[in-house]
């Protein structure tokens, strides 16, 4: 390991571990049916319904976020049933693909790269389906763009068709406000390795109770899952002892418990609050280095900060180079955006001096790369963000019990 070079993970997943965190997965084992488990079993799942701010049970999965989001097409779509999906990028193109798979008949709405779903395709295209869309699929955060939709707008307009919606919040839960039950988003999934600040490993599917009686039906025409059955799921969980079907990550499931406590004492405003200013700092940086963002200017974008790779760099070296040289891993672009873009993520345990660090060292690869940058424009742009808005939680965030 060469301490000069100290890893800075900056990327939207897996994101860093807090401490306590970490050490928590060193304990020995639980069995999953003894009674020190089932307590924390059943905290968990009680913290997950804070964070997902809803009342119904949140189906917890061992899987990627990827298993969340197909669990929400294999409940709900059985063969040759008719599925939107709304996207505008690499995620989102994810749904039409499960979709697929599953034998939906997909309609596909696909947004430019950089740009939001627009609410009023939603609906034009819903229109045109005359009521056979089952179910809407859209992503809130999306994470290849930075870009994050307007999942109000897309369930209401939904909604007014007699369709349900699913919506993709792997990497957008927890950094940017997503009120579950007020907004009556039908299924929400999430996974634990973005802003619940736990390795990757956990998915979660919030289902409403409408959505679990449209699985019901789906099941009767010929939908089909056995490890994501909702259903099967929400039984153990539901029982006074919450109880898992199947072998749960008993390790992940301890290291979320600490994440979640941590998030319960920021309280989900403050860490709202803190990705807005670490959200803000970085975009700040950027425009202050001369630099363009990508996608539409948006308060909301905290999860990931994206930036067009300037003229005349070679884009794919500018992550390279900056893990090679100064131990920070940022993202580039993905399928048509590569070597287009770069994604600086701040979604999870970030605090300012991530971003300070990562911004100095961008100005240092870019200089190098050829650019005509000046060292320190960007960084004093984020100091400035960061001088204004204090520290925007009430309590540090490194000390959850
Ligand atoms: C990370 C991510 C996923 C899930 O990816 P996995 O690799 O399966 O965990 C899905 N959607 C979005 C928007 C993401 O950022």
């Amino acid at each position: 390991m060469n301490v000069f070079q100290k890893d800075y993970l900056m990327t939207a997943g897996p994101t860093p571990l807090p401490p306590p965190v970490s050490q928590v997965m060193a304990e020995p084992i639980l069995y999953h049916r003894s009674p020190v488990f089932i307590e924390i079993y059943e905290r968990v799942l009680r913290r997950l319904r804070t964070v997902f701010q809803t009342e119904r049970e949140v189906l917890m999965f061992a899987a990627s976020g990827t298993g969340a989001m197909e669990s929400a097409v294999s409940n709900l779509i059985a063969p040759g049933d008719a599925a939107l999906v709304a996207s505008c990028g690499k995620f989102g193109q994810r749904w039409a693909e499960l979709c697929d798979s599953y034998g939906a008949r997909t309609l596909h709405l696909e947004a430019q790269w950089g740009e939001r779903v627009d609410p009023d395709e939603v609906d034009r295209a819903l229109s045109e389906a005359s009521g056979e869309v089952k179910a809407v699929y859209t992503t809130h955060s999306e994470t290849s763009t930075g870009v994050i939709n307007d999942v109000r707008a897309i369930t209401e307009t939904a909604h007014r068709h007699g369709a349900v919606v699913c919506v993709d919040a792997v990497s957008g839960l927890g950094v940017v406000d997503l009120p579950v039950d007020e907004w009556e988003l039908d299924v929400v999934v999430a996974g634990s390795q973005k802003a619940l600040m736990t390795p990757p490993g956990l998915a979660f599917s919030a289902v409403s109770e409408r959505a679990h009686q449209l699985a019901g039906e789906a099941r009767e025409r010929g939908a089909a899952s056995y490890y994501f059955d909702w259903a099967r799921t929400l039984e153990g969980q539901a029982k006074q002892q919450p109880d898992s079907p199947f072998t749960p990550a008993v390790t992940l499931v301890r290291a979320l418990d600490v994440a979640l406590a941590m998030i319960e004492e920021e309280t989900l405003e403050g860490v709202f609050a803190r990705h807005a200013v670490l959200g803000r700092a970085a975009r700040e940086a950027v425009k202050a280095l001369g630099l363009e963002l990508f996608g539409p200017e948006d308060d909301n974008a905290n999860v990931v900060t994206v930036v067009k790779v300037p003229e005349g760099v070679e884009g794919t070296a500018i992550p390279k180079k900056m893990r090679q040289d100064y131990g920070i891993t940022i993202a580039g672009g993905q399928s048509q955006l590569k070597g287009r873009i770069i994604r600086i993520a701040h979604c999870g345990y970030y605090g300012a001096f991530d971003i300070l660090s990562t911004i100095a060292a961008l100005e240092m690869t870019l200089k190098e790369l050829g650019a005509d940058v000046t060292l320190g424009a960007g960084v004093s742009g984020a100091q400035q963000v960061f001088l204004e808005a204090g520290i925007p939680m009430a309590q540090p965030v490194a000390s959850a019990p």
